[in-house]
C-alpha cells in the first residue's frame, strides 16, 4: 500500500513549500547578518521576523487553507525556520547593544586630566561679612543704616563734633587732606560725620548704625593701615541714658564675641561724648581664667577692648540744632579690622587689603 500522500496529487503549498521557506529565512538571516546598527536590525525584524508584510509570518497564514494531511508536515516546516530566524535576530541584537554601549562609553568618556574650564568660586570680603552681621544686630533693635560720603567737609568731621581748630587730631599728621587746602574738604577720619548729618537731616528721636570706610595719614604695617572700617551707632531720644547705652553694647558685644561674655566701660575722653568710655569685653578665649592662660587673644589682660563709647555732648547736639535740655543721646564706635582681627586671629592688618581671595574664602560667603 502506498502511502496516502504519495496516492494523492502533487498539492501546491505556496509560501510553505519548502524551497520557498528556506528562501525567506535565508533572506531574513542575510538582512539579520548585514544590519550594522540597532535602527538597521529594528528595520530588519519588521521586513523579515515578524512584522505584518515579512515572509514568514505570510506564510504562516496560509497554514490553515492546506488540506489537513499537509497542515502539521508545514507547520514544522515553518516552525523550524521562524525559530532559526529569531535565534539569529536574538544573537544579533545581543551583539548590536554591546557595541552600542561601548561606543557611547568611548564618546561620553571623561578626561579627567584635562585642565577645568570654570571660573573657581569667589568670596565676599571679611570686613564686609563683619560689617554687615553687625549692622543686622542693630537693625534688629531698631536702628536704620545711614551712610555718608568719604570726601567730608572738616565742619562735619570735626567741628560739628566739639574738635576745635586746634584739636590735635586735626593735625596734617593724622589727616588726609584734599586740594586745595582752602576747600576745607578731606577723606573723613571716623564715620561719626555720618551722625551729624543724621542729625541735621533726620526727624527725632534718631536711632542710626553707619558702617563705613575711613582714611589716616599711616603707613602700612602689621598693625596699622591708612583706610580701614568703622561702625558707629547713635541713639538720640528722650531720657536715653547711660544704661540704655549699656544693654546695647551687651548685645552687640555677644553677637561679636558671643554669648555668656561680660562687658565693662572703662573712663575715657573723647570730643563728641560726655562722659566717654572704653568698652571691653571678656575675652572669649581664656574668659580671664587664669588657668587658661598664656593667652594670645587678650594677652592675659582677660579683656579685649571693643571700642569707644559715651553719651553724647550736649555741644554737638546744639550743632546739630538738638535741645540738649529735652534730649540726650549715646554714640558707639569701633574699628572692624581690629575686631576682626582679634575674632579670627588675623596676625597682619595687610592681609584685609592684599586681595587675596585664599584669605577670603575660609570665612565663608555669608554673614
Ligand atoms: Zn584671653
Amino acid at each position: 500500500m502506498p502511502a496516502p500522500n504519495e496516492t494523492a496529487d502533487p498539492v501546491d503549498l505556496g509560501a510553505l513549500d519548502p524551497g520557498r521557506l528556506d528562501g525567506a529565512a535565508a533572506a531574513a538571516l542575510a538582512a539579520i547578518a548585514g544590519a550594522d546598527d540597532l535602527a538597521a536590525l529594528s528595520a530588519v525584524r519588521t521586513a523579515h521576523v515578524d512584522g505584518q508584510q515579512a515572509p514568514l509570518m505570510l506564510a504562516r497564514r496560509e497554514l490553515g487553507a492546506l488540506p489537513r494531511e499537509h497542515r502539521a508536515e508545514a507547520g514544522r516546516a515553518h516552525n523550524a525556520a521562524t525559530a532559526k530566524v529569531r535565534a539569529a535576530y536574538e544573537a544579533r541584537l545581543v551583539e548590536l547593544t554591546a557595541r552600542r554601549d561601548a561606543e557611547i562609553l568611548v564618546a561620553e568618556r571623561v578626561d579627567v586630566t584635562l585642565p577645568v574650564d570654570r571660573r573657581r568660586r569667589g568670596a565676599r570680603h571679611p570686613l564686609s561679612l563683619l560689617s554687615d552681621r553687625l549692622t543686622d544686630v542693630f537693625v534688629a533693635m531698631g536702628y536704620e543704616v545711614a551712610e555718608g560720603p568719604e570726601v567730608e567737609h572738616d565742619w562735619f568731621n570735626f567741628e560739628a563734633l566739639n574738635m576745635a581748630p586746634d584739636h590735635p587730631a586735626r593735625s596734617e599728621h593724622d589727616t588726609l587732606y584734599v586740594e586745595p587746602a582752602a576747600s576745607g574738604r578731606l577723606l573723613r577720619t571716623h564715620t561719626s560725620p555720618v551722625q551729624i548729618r543724621s542729625l541735621l537731616s533726620r526727624p527725632l528721636p534718631v536711632y542710626v548704625v553707619c558702617p563705613g570706610r575711613t582714611y589716616r595719614n599711616d603707613t602700612i604695617d602689621a598693625t596699622h593701615s591708612p583706610v580701614f572700617g568703622q561702625l558707629e551707632c547713635l541713639a538720640v531720644d528722650e531720657g536715653i541714658t547711660m544704661a540704655d547705652l549699656r544693654g546695647t553694647l551687651e548685645v552687640f558685644a555677644q553677637a561679636l564675641f558671643g554669648s555668656g561674655l561680660s562687658t565693662r566701660l572703662r573712663p575715657s575722653f573723647f570730643p563728641f561724648t560726655e562722659p566717654s568710655a572704653e568698652l571691653d569685653v571678656q575675652c572669649f578665649a581664656c574668659r580671664g581664667d587664669a588657668a587658661r592662660q598664656p593667652c594670645r587673644v587678650c594677652s592675659d589682660e582677660g579683656w579685649i577692648e571693643a571700642g569707644g563709647c559715651g553719651m553724647v555732648d550736649p555741644n554737638v547736639l546744639r550743632a546739630c540744632g538738638v535741645d540738649p535740655a529735652r534730649y540726650s543721646g549715646f554714640a558707639f564706635g569701633m574699628g572692624l579690622e581690629r575686631a576682626a582681627m582679634t575674632r579670627h586671629d588675623v596676625r597682619e592688618i595687610r592681609d584685609f587689603v592684599d586681595g587675596d581671595v585664599r584669605f577670603g574664602l575660609p570665612f565663608g560667603s555669608e554673614g
